[in-house]
C-alpha cells in the first residue's frame, strides 16, 4: 500500500501527474504525454506491416450502440452515461439554488444519447457491420481513444478517464486467431525494446455479479484473454499493461458482420493501456527521462 501511495506521491510531487481531487482523473505533464506519444509511435512502427485502416473516435459513443453492444450485461458498474441539462427558465433558476444552496443539482439532468467509450473497440463493430461482408483476407483497424470505466483507486495504473490503443483484426476464426498469437508475440518484443520487466498469463474481464462469476470461469477455461503484465504498484500483484483478446463471433453475431463466405465473422483485439505503460517506464526506469537506459531512449526517440 505504501508503495502505491509513494508512487502517486511522487508522480504528483513532480508534476508528471496532476492531481484534481478525483481518484482515477487526472492532469498529465508535457513529458508524460511526450512518453505516451513516444510509445504510442513504437507501437505504430511495429504494426505497420498490417496496413491497418486507421480510424479514430471521439471518447464516447451513441447510447444506443452502446445498450445493443451488452456492455450492460457484463459491467453496469463501470459504465458512464453522459447526462445533460433539458429544462426551461424554471428550471434553470430552481438548478442555481440548487446549487447555491449545496443542495443536489443533478436530479433534473436528463440522460442524453451519449455515452463514455468503455474500450477503444466498441464504436467499431457497428462501422465494420455497416460496410457489409468482410474483403476475403478480413479486415484489421488501427484505434485509440480515452476510455471510461467506474472504477476509482488509489494505484495511479488504475484511472477513470484513460487511453487505450488498439488493433482489432475481424475475419475467419483461423485470421483472427493468427493475429492473436502474432501480437502476443510482438506485444513481448515490444515490452521488452522498453526495457520492462514482465510476464504473461491468461486472464478475465471483471464481469459483474453472480452471473459474471461463470462467465469468468469461461473465459479463462477457454483461453480467451491473455494480459502481458509489468510490476508497477508492486511485484506481487503485476499490472496488465496489453491484452489480447479473441471475442468468438461475440461481436460478429451482436452486430452481424459476415465473411467473405457468409458465416458470422470471429474479431481479436489487442489492447495497449498507455497511461500503464508509461507508469510502467517511469517506475523501472526513474522519473526523470534524460536519465533513462540509452536503448530505452533509442526504442523511444530514436537517435535524435
Ligand atoms: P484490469 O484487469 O486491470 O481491470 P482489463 O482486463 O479490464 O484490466 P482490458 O479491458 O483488457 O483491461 O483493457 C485493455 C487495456 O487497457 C488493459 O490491458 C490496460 O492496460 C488498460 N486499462 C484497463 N483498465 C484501465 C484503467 N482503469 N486504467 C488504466 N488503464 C486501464
Ligand atoms: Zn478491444
Amino acid at each position: 500500500m505504501d508503495q502505491q501511495a509513494s508512487l502517486l506521491d511522487k508522480l504528483f510531487a513532480t508534476g508528471l501527474l496532476v492531481e484534481t481531487g478525483v481518484q482515477g482523473l487526472y492532469g498529465r505533464s508535457g513529458v508524460f504525454e511526450d512518453v505516451i506519444a513516444r510509445f504510442d509511435a513504437l507501437v505504430s512502427r511495429l504494426g505497420a506491416f498490417q496496413k491497418a485502416e486507421v480510424l479514430r473516435f471521439p471518447p464516447a459513443m451513441p447510447r444506443a450502440w452502446f445498450e445493443r453492444s451488452g456492455y450492460l450485461k457484463s459491467f453496469p458498474n463501470l459504465a458512464g452515461t453522459v447526462h445533460a441539462f433539458c429544462g426551461n427558465d424554471q428550471d434553470h433558476a430552481a438548478l442555481l439554488e440548487c446549487v447555491a444552496a449545496g443542495d443536489d443539482w443533478t436530479g433534473g439532468q436528463k440522460a442524453t444519447d451519449i455515452v463514455l467509450t468503455p474500450a477503444a473497440c466498441y464504436p467499431l463493430y457497428p462501422v465494420i457491420a455497416r460496410r457489409g461482408a468482410l474483403p476475403e483476407g478480413g479486415v484489421t483497424f488501427d484505434l485509440q481513444s480515452y476510455c471510461f470505466r467506474r472504477e476509482p483507486s488509489s494505484e495511479p495504473t488504475r484511472q477513470q478517464l484513460f487511453r487505450m490503443r488498439e488493433y482489432v483484426r475481424s475475419g475467419t476464426p483461423e485470421q483472427v486467431q493468427a493475429f492473436r498469437e502474432e501480437w502476443m508475440d510482438l506485444g513481448q518484443k515490444l515490452i521488452a525494446m522498453v526495457g520492462l520487466p514482465f510476464t504473461v498469463d491468461v486472464a478475465n474481464d471483471p464481469f459483474f455479479g453472480r452471473a459474471g462469476r461463470m462467465m469468468k470461469m469461461t473465459q479463462r477455461e477457454q483461453a480467451l484473454k491473455f494480459e502481458l503484465l509489468v510490476p508497477v504498484n508492486s511485484e506481487e500483484n503485476p499490472t496488465a499493461c496489453l491484452s489480447f483478446n479473441y471475442h468468438q463471433d461475440h461481436f460478429g453475431k451482436t452486430w452481424g458482420i459476415e465473411t467473405a463466405d457468409g458465416a458470422v465473422a470471429h474479431t481479436a483485439c489487442v489492447g495497449f493501456g498507455l497511461e500503464r505503460v508509461a507508469l510502467a517506464l517511469f517506475r523501472h526506469h526513474g522519473l526523470d527521462v534524460t536519465e533513462w537506459p540509452a536503448p530505452v531512449r533509442e526504442a523511444l526517440w530514436g537517435t535524435e
